[in-house]
């Protein structure tokens, strides 16, 4: 998903043409929404290195339920005026940065005040933008915009092309980071992907799900030719089971068998809430498995991991007590010693549950099923910033960051900006000086005071200034 930045302003200040002149060669045009008057609305371009979405809000209609545009009343001021402050609302409840565009051959108008005032109230990057400054004098005439109290106006010609580089760079200093930017997926749909090394048993783990009594099943046309999709209900809640064994079974693989499985792991885990890591307890953790881990890891996706063909491991186990059976070269561990081999291999995961299990026998196949439901609504846990912001002061009371560096911290205040994975931006004085073992006490403390389980948390830390400067 890629950010989306809103024009707004009132008409014919040259959202448009801006739009159009941004909408160059390098541009494609993404897509024509249906009721729209004009047919160019959303483009996609690039700056800086930076991929993103421009939408030109004038050419935006609103439906028969939004008192826009009754009849006979087109082209009313008042009328016109509600038509673009829909448009403010929708920018400031979808956009990411929101560009607003002024006129600055007519100078400041009632108008701009009226949608100056609603983006001021907004939590939304706002850059002012004066166009039409085709010349000297317009340039400096555009510094009355100051008093619109959105900072510094840009000052452009949509016409000419002149600054609109200059405010291009400052939109790219605005967008949200790349990981902020992963996509908030389909509500009420929880997507597991199981995953692992061919023949651990993901299959086999499948058709035990799949077996088990309340499933409806129904196949989802492949939203990629390497995985299957299959839709299930399972305690009155929507499932959605990303398997990446299907295609070995059309044909056995031949070498690389292993290098491609992991291809087909990554793009499952990027599509999923809850990753389910399948470790062959016959076999340990191998390197692969590691690998495996570290890329749901760098996803920020939850995760449980699962000890598979545990049946087999204890009936090993056992025949290595009676010395029926003994393989020279390795033992096969107990829980105890799993728990530990993996605290270790994976210890970038150490909020990951472990699950003994047998695909096979069924044994722990519904705990995992619990369990994944279980992490993925903490995934779309939201605290209240006044509850973040209790249990931000009493860390700081018991651990004062301010006292440990020589260059001090302070802590202002947090918000949870994003779930799915749970996301949370604090701003600070200097986050230069937050320490990541003080970073990692935030973390724990999140974990504890809110029950976040099985998944990852992402924490940003912004300097209080470019807040304020909003
Ligand atoms: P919108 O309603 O805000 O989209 O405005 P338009 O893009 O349709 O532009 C309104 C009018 O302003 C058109 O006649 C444009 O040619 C003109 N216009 C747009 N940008 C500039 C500019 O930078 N300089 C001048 N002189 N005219 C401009
Ligand atoms: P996949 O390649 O990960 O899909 O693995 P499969 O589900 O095809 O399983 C590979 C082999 O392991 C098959 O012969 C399964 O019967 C066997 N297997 C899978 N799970 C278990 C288990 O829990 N216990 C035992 N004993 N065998 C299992």
């Amino acid at each position: 998903m890629k950010p989306l930045v809103a024009i707004v302003g009132r008409p014919n200040v040259g959202k448009s043409t801006f739009f159009n002149r941004m909408i160059g060669e390098r541009m494609a045009i993404v897509e024509d929404l249906p009721g729209t008057t004009r047919d160019r609305l959303y483009g996609d371009t690039d700056w800086n290195g930076r991929d993103f979405t421009l939408i030109d809000t004038g050419g935006l209609e609103f439906g028969n339920d939004i008192p826009v545009g009754q009849v006979g009343l087109h082209g009313q001021p008042g009328d016109l005026m509600n038509h673009v402050m829909d448009q403010v609302h929708l920018a400031i409840e979808e956009a990411d940065v929101i560009v607003f565009l002024v006129d600055a051959r007519s100078g400041i108008t009632a108008a701009d005040e009226e949608v100056a005032a609603l983006l001021r109230k907004s939590n939304k990057p706002v850059i002012l933008a004066a166009n039409k400054a085709d010349n000297a004098a317009r340039r400096m005439d555009a510094v009355e915009f100051y008093a619109l109290g959105l900072g510094e106006p840009i000052v452009i010609s949509s016409i000419q092309g002149s600054g609109t580089g200059d405010l291009l760079d400052v939109i790219v200093e605005a967008l949200p980071s790349r990981e902020e930017m992963e996509e908030e997926d389909e509500e009420g749909i929880t997507r597991i992907a199981i995953v692992g090394r061919p023949n651990v048993g993901k299959s086999s783990l499948l058709n035990g799900i799949l077996g088990s009594p309340r499933s409806i099943v129904s196949d989802v046309p492949g939203t990629t030719r390497d995985t299957i999709d299959t839709s299930l209900e399972y305690e009155g809640r929507q499932l959605r089971i990303i398997d990446t064994a299907g295609i070995r079974r059309r044909g056995r693989v031949g070498p690389g068998v292993e290098k491609y499985s992991v291809l087909r792991s990554t793009r499952a885990i990027e599509r999923c809430d809850v990753a389910v890591l399948l470790i062959d307890a016959s076999e340990g953790l191998t390197a692969q498995d590691t690998h495996i881990a570290g890329i749901i890891q760098e996803q920020n996706k939850g995760v449980i991991i699962v000890v598979n063909k545990w049946d087999l491991a204890q009936e090993q186990r056992r025949a290595e007590r009676e010395g029926v059976y003994a393989r020279p070269d390795e033992e096969i561990e107990s829980a105890e010693g799993y728990r530990e081999i993996i605290g270790e291999g994976l210890k970038f995961l150490p909020y990951a549950p472990v699950i003994f299990a047998s695909a096979k026998t069924g044994y722990h196949v519904k705990s995992i099923l619990d369990t994944a439901l279980q992490i993925a609504d903490t995934r779309y846990l939201r605290i209240p910033t006044s509850r973040l912001n209790e249990m931000l002061r009493e860390a700081v009371r018991r651990f004062d960051p301010s006292v440990i560096r020589s260059r001090p911290l302070k802590l202002y205040y947090g918000t949870q900006t994003r779930v799915n994975p749970p996301t949370f931006v604090f701003f600070v004085n200097d986050p230069q000086a937050v320490h990541f073992s003080y970073e990692r006490y935030l973390e724990n403390r999140l974990r504890e005071t809110f029950s976040f389980k099985g998944t990852a948390i992402r924490m940003f830390f912004r300097p209080r200034t470019r807040e304020e400067r909003r």
